[in-house]
């Protein structure tokens, strides 16, 4: 099971380097469907896509050397450009208070998130702050606030159901002048979706406080969704950044990209957890990556296409195609080349989430050991048992176990394996290198 585990791991990894030798059309193909799957809206995606074929046709990748390789590159960089460039915290210059104003649909996470900022601006920016809730629609909204609010370490201002979002604001403006906040936190309503009320009750709050911060908070998990939501609270209120909550979730994140587009406002944050330090800076490169849903796909790309000696997996597909035959010592070769490809567990670092978890069940110490030991083997066979090995009975056997160190059984199991791959190598002739590795994952 492990070998399964590893060659299918290797198809994997293969699978990323194939992208070196396809066209620029399928692999635009491609990325168009890794972004779509990210939910990444239709009219984004096109765009992108636009763009991503004018860059790399102007850099005349498909003359270079490796034109996957500089494509990837080019994807990556669009990416992590569109959904934002350098660091791009809070903005509190203002007169003080300064005051940032939360917006977005009900659940979308803006009570804690306001929260959250209020934590990140005491530790991180020594700030003094005060949060209100707007929200008079559910009390228990007031309250979570409340709670949230201390576990922050922040001040709440009290506010009650009976009141006016817009005296609330105003009242706890006043209190964060004479009492001299840095920072005013205001919480607001959301509904379930977008209505005309809640728009203008966001409109005339924007209009009475005068925030320097105008924050479009919007649920990572909402896909498709968020464009339309976006679209309706750019009309509204001239945003001035975007927090993206409940990445920890298992949504790829295309949302970004959506809501990065259409409201031309920074992603600044990230919300990871329901908790309060659950916030983090938002870092485009590496959720570029997410999106794609191919982990940190340039270096991957670059070490696999580096490992694998491409001219000795050419001269293998040719030999399969010409009925050659596959001896063992090309099975050593595809050995030898797992190996090159600079160690296993070194590669898993760079393999996306969903690939790593299965491997996670791979020893890779071990896996490394196996390959190491069945490389001894090969090498303690004569050259005419490799190129034979139905040659290879007990007497032959027992002498390569004790040239290798190892167990007849090893030698066995070796033989069986490499009896397996060759009948796959038969299966296959024609088929192409290609093929082949996308067989041998199943
Ligand atoms: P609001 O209606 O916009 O104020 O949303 P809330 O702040 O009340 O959040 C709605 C739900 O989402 C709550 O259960 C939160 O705990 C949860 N939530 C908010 N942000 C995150 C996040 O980044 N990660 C996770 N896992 N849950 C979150
Ligand atoms: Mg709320």
């Amino acid at each position: 099971a492990l070998t399964e585990k590893l060659t299918r791991l290797v198809k994997e990894m293969r699978g990323q380097a194939r992208i070196t030798e396809s066209n620029v059309q399928d692999m635009l193909r491609e990325v168009r469907m890794a972004l779509l799957e990210a939910d990444v809206a239709l009219p984004v995606v096109r765009d992108f896509i636009a763009r991503v074929k004018e860059k790399a046709l102007g850099q005349e990748v498909l003359g270079s050397l490796k034109p996957g390789q500089a494509l990837v590159g080019i994807v990556n960089q669009e990416l992590a450009a569109t959904m934002g460039e350098g660091v791009a915290d809070i903005n509190l210059a203002a007169q003080p208070p300064a005051v940032i104003l939360m917006a977005g649909l009900q659940g979308a996470g803006k009570t804690t998130t306001t929260a959250k900022l209020a934590k990140h601006l005491i530790e991180k920016r020594k700030k003094k702050v005060l949060t209100v809730s707007g929200d008079v629609y559910r009390p228990a909204a007031i309250e979570q606030l409340k709670t949230v609010t201390k576990q922050a370490g922040a001040e709440w201002f009290p506010s009650s159901p009976d009141q006016k979002p817009r005296d609330i604001a105003l009242a706890a403006l006043d209190y964060a002048r004479k009492h001299y906040f840095d920072v005013l936190l205001v919480d607001t309503a959301g509904r379930l979706a977008i209505d005309e009320l809640l728009m203008q009750e966001i409109k005339d709050l924007h209009a009475v406080l005068n925030p320097v911060e105008t924050l479009f908070v919007v649920d990572a998990m909402q896909g498709q969704d968020a464009v339309n939501t976006a679209k309706a609270f750019k009309e509204a209120l001239p945003l001035t950044g975007i927090v993206l909550t409940k990445l920890d979730g298992d949504s790829r994140g295309g949302a970004a990209l959506s809501v990065r587009a259409i409201t031309g406002a920074p992603i600044k944050f990230a919300g990871v957890s329901e908790k309060i330090d659950g916030l983090e800076v938002f870092d485009a490169q590496r959720h570029a990556g997410r999106v794609l849903g191919m982990g940190d796909i340039v270096a991957l790309v670059e070490q696999v296409t580096a490992g694998v000696d491409l001219e000795a997996a050419q001269k293998l597909a040719a030999k399969v195609k010409s009925g050659d035959g596959f001896d063992l010592n090309d099975f050593l070769a595809q050995l030898q080349q797992m190996k090159q490809m600079g160690g296993l567990s070194s590669l898993m670092d760079k393999l996306p989430a969903q690939l790593t978890a299965k491997a996670g069940q791979v020893d890779m110490d071990k896996a490394e050991r196996d390959i190491r030991r069945k490389e001894g083997i090969i090498c303690s066979m004569t050259a005419q048992e490799r190129r034979r090995p139905e040659l290879i009975k007990a007497t032959r056997k027992k002498r390569i176990a004790a040239g290798a160190g190892v167990q007849v059984q090893e030698v066995n199991r070796l033989l069986n394996e490499f009896e397996q791959m060759q009948g796959m190598m038969k299966k296959m002739k024609g088929g192409g290198l290609m093929k082949l590795m996308k067989k041998m994952g199943g």
